[in-house]
């Protein structure tokens, strides 16, 4: 079975049902968590398609998540987004205002507000998750710093509302388990010391695993042919340069500054 196939992600989802885990959307979570959970949450950050195949599994296997899309037009689909919420998914916002406005806090709000708009024409939306942004020196997350996301309707925002010391945070960033070290903000303080590579490693360590998990998985970068694993790996060493690439400029910016 390859890794990151959707072969292995539907044996993930059935030895952690078969554990007595039960899948809650992060709003269901945050409304009335049960004892023992999984929220999946999707980032969708290129293409709304890479989503589908994720949103007809979990229907399949009665598993619920939660689903953000950025913005942007390859992920801004319509389609896709009804399907979500017709399989019973929770739709969510995956913002990004305050770094594509440069960190103008005023201009932020009001596009965040006007983004919101258009996820809630397809979903009452209540929860938010920033997008990482790592070509920009702005933190989508400061926003909170000065506005209230209850100002918005909205009832959490993972990166704030979750404690990483009681949920495991476990993301597929750089298409393996442990790769916090690469991303720039998708990291969160955990008193948690898993370190696992492979989607196995998780499987075969499920018995040790609290029993609140938020399981992070970027649609893009998981297939099953060999053409789409091929165009995966392309994607993640791109991407894995680009985010490098902007990691040493900040920090000798931030050397020059000293
Ligand atoms: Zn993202």
């Amino acid at each position: 079975m390859n890794d990151f196939s959707y072969k292995i992600y539907r044996y993930l989802l059935k030895r952690l049902i078969q554990h007595g885990y039960g899948f809650q959307t992060f709003e269901s979570y945050l409304d009335n968590p049960l004892p023992k959970a999984v929220l999946i949450r999707h980032d969708i950050d290129l293409f709304a398609s890479c989503a589908v195949p994720f949103i007809r599994i979990e229907k399949e296997m009665g598993v619920k998540a939660s689903y953000y899309f950025r913005i942007i037009n390859g992920t801004f689909k319509p389609d896709v987004l009804k399907e979500v919420v017709a399989s019973g998914h929770e739709l969510g916002y995956h913002y990004e205002d305050l770094a594509r406005n440069a960190g103008d806090l005023e201009r932020a709000k009001s596009d965040f507000t006007l983004n919101l708009d258009k996820f809630r024409q397809f979903y009452p939306v209540r929860t938010v998750c920033m997008h990482g942004s790592s070509g920009s020196h702005v933190d989508n997350r400061d926003m909170w710093k000065t506005y209230s996301f209850k100002d918005f309707g909205l009832l959490g925002e993972p990166y704030i509302s979750l404690d990483f010391n009681d949920v495991l945070y476990l993301s597929d960033t750089s298409k393996r388990w442990n790769g916090s070290t690469i991303a720039l903000r998708d990291k969160v303080e955990s008193q948690y010391a898993f370190s696992f590579t492979t989607t196995w490693d998780i499987i075969n360590n499920i018995p040790k695993l609290p029993d609140h998990i938020m399981l992070t998985i970027h649609p893009e970068y998981w297939a099953d042919s060999f053409w789409g694993r091929a165009a995966v790996n392309a994607f993640v060493i791109t991407h894995s340069m680009y985010k490098k690439y902007y990691r040493n400029r900040r920090s000798m910016r931030k050397a020059a500054n000293k």
